[in-house]
């Protein structure tokens, strides 16, 4: 590619932390600003040009019936289509509402909830539309974000590994929360990229990057189980940020 790729930064369904994430770079920022053209960013400017895009990054989950007419308008303008974080990679904290009616919860919010015009439930970009890579996390790692766009400045895949928490956890040194401390945690089962955070300060995973590849929640469920945590927890657990990803959302229904 010999003119300058240009990059656009796309917000749905969302709290804005990932995008957060992006302008908390700053010391990548700079000489990422000399390879890559910021045509679309409203985060950060109001000056958007329009497109086609060589790569687009996508925060937020789809739950109105404008969300879905507009992403399908920034597939089609984008060459490589990137989805940030939990919201835009399991339909976020927000699938908690697919779990009951999206009506009920309108009415307890809204004082005037006619005004309202919300899809049943909140889906992932990838239910819509294709996507290239998909960055979890919520928020995302900043050092996976600089990876993943690098990568395909470069012309290459990502390199963001699918191993779980635990794995961090033994690369920092962290003692295991679980073993020593009897204190519940997703890491076996959730994806690496938080570098253990929560277990480096005495706590269990929260799950906030999603599942991992082929995770055993069948495994830690029971483990759970069996240090006495009562069923309607270990469903709280795997719903918190994931709730909507396939393989937390089938550990939440299975008793182990
Ligand atoms: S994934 Fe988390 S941090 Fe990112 S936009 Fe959604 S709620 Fe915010
Ligand atoms: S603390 Fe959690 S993430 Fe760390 S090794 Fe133990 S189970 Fe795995």
């Amino acid at each position: 590619m010999n003119r300058t790729p240009t990059l656009a930064v796309w917000k749905f369904a969302s709290c804005d932390g990932c995008q957060l994430t992006l302008l908390d770079c700053e010391d990548e920022l700079l000489p990422l600003a000399d390879r890559v053209r910021i045509a679309h960013f409203t985060e950060a400017s109001s000056a958007t040009v329009a497109g086609p895009y060589d790569l687009s990054l996508v925060e937020g989950s789809i739950t109105t019936p404008d969300d879905l007419e507009r992403i399908h308008r920034i597939r089609e303008q984008s060459s490589t289509l990137v989805t940030i974080g939990a919201c835009a990679t399991a339909g976020g904290i927000q699938a908690l509402r697919n779990l009951s009616g999206v009506e009920q919860y309108a009415a307890v919010v809204y004082a005037e909830p006619g005004y309202i015009d919300s899809l049943d439930a909140s889906t992932p970009i990838s239910a819509h539309v294709p996507v290239d890579f998909e960055l979890r996390g919520c928020p995302i790692d900043k050092g996976q974000l600089i990876e993943v766009i690098t990568a395909y400045l470069a012309g290459r895949e990502p390199d963001v590994p699918a191993h779980s928490v635990c794995f961090e956890c033994k690369q920092r040194g962290t003692p295991c929360v679980m073993v020593t401390q009897g204190t519940p945690c997703l890491g076996p089962v959730t994806h690496a990229g938080c570098g253990a955070l929560c277990p480096s300060l005495g706590r269990g995973c929260y799950g906030c990057f999603g599942p991992m590849n082929t995770p055993n929640t069948d495994a830690l469920s029971r483990q759970l189980a069996a240090s006495g945590m009562p069923d309607g927890t270990r469903r709280r657990l795997y719903r918190t940020f994931n709730a909507a990803a396939d393989a937390f959302a089938r550990a939440a229904e299975r008793r182990p």
